[in-house]
């Protein structure tokens, strides 16, 4: 089984329609388990996916601890649950056991394209 995670800021707030097809695709794998690993709190968690469509079991939302790690704490996460390949926007977060792949933080597209601009009344 080759344990696959993606984060969430940047990484699928950026690229929603992208990263939710790749990760609904790999969901189907039976030699793939995803995980969502973020270092946002569980509840901001859960609100992306649910905006995203994307279903998870919750035991695979892995929400890191930065309070108590710093920049190791998706290191901790990832060697904690053996996790091989990660998605991931921060240089510090792609420092791990895991082969990381760096989602490069192109300025042109922002942050959160599922935030609602105040004013955007479209
Ligand atoms: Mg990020």
């Amino acid at each position: 089984m080759i344990r696959i995670s993606f984060d969430v800021g940047g990484v699928i707030t950026k690229y929603p329609s992208e990263f939710v097809a790749i990760i609904d695709a790999l969901q189907k794998s039976k030699i793939i388990e995803v995980f969502i690993l973020t270092d946002m709190d569980y509840q901001a968690t859960k609100k992306i996916l649910i905006k995203c469509g994307l279903k998870f079991k919750l035991q695979n939302i892995l929400n890191a601890d930065w309070e108590k790690y710093g920049e190791r704490c998706k290191k901790v996460l990832i060697e904690k649950h053996n996790i091989h390949v990660h998605f991931d926007d921060l240089p510090s977060y792609c420092q791990s056991s895991a082969i990381s792949l760096f989602v490069w933080p192109n300025n042109d597209i922002p942050f959160n394209t599922l935030e609602e601009k105040p004013n955007d009344k479209s």
